[in-house]
């Protein structure tokens, strides 16, 4: 396995960020699956699960990736073999599930679901500004659901206070979903400045 000791503790801060960037993990049919770090992408890799790709297409296992040249734009973990490339793409080879897309019924989902709009006025606040809404209120019985919350904001949820919108006379921007984001669309919401090389697969999805 790859682990800590095997890297040259130069730069122990730098070293822990080029670890923690994200890598898109991609199946065997060149899918979007998920984003990864770099530290658990090299143990994919170490350990033959997945194949790195290149700005070619072309795949590498671990051998045949710690010998692909680091270029100036990569990022890069010093090794006692020298510098070690890291991988912006990783290719499952034996997996070829497409994941369904469940979004995670989560406060930054919701918000990034209303576009970080006030579903009620339809204002742009900040974000701090913001909060979720019941829309029947749980007091009624409203419960925590993605067809119950919205993204409001403070005086519109003030305003509103205990009371359905129909009882408050305030309309919704929107009748409130479930999202239905693909696993590129949710990847693209989520990181909003990935790396020139996720662009083909992302697109594809
Ligand atoms: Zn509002």
């Amino acid at each position: 396995m790859l682990t800590e000791t095997s890297v040259i503790r130069r730069r122990p801060v730098e070293r822990r960020e080029v670890l923690d960037l994200p890598v898109l993990v991609v199946n065997r049919h060149f899918a979007p699956v998920c984003v990864t770090t770099v530290r658990r992408a090299f143990v994919l890799l170490y350990g033959g699960a997945a194949l790195a790709l290149d700005e070619r297409g072309d795949v590498h296992d671990f051998g045949g990736w710690s010998r692909v040249p680091v270029r100036v734009e990569d990022d890069a973990l010093p090794t006692l073999q020298g510098a070690l490339r890291v991988p912006r793409v990783l290719h499952l080879v034996r997996y070829d599930r497409v994941p369904r897309a469940t979004v995670r019924l989560t406060r930054k989902n919701l918000m990034l679901r209303d576009q970080h709009q006030c579903q009620y006025c339809a204002r742009r606040p900040a974000v701090r500004e913001l909060n979720v809404d019941h829309v029947v209120p749980r007091c009624r019985g409203g419960r925590d659901t993605w067809e119950n919350l919205v993204t409001s904001c403070r005086a519109c949820n003030l305003k509103k206070g205990h009371r359905t919108p129909d009882e408050a006379g305030m309309g919704l921007l929107r009748e409130p979903r479930v999202p239905r984001w693909t696993t590129a669309a949710h990847i693209l919401l989520v990181s909003p400045a990935p790396f020139d090389e996720w662009g083909p697969f992302l697109a594809a999805g």
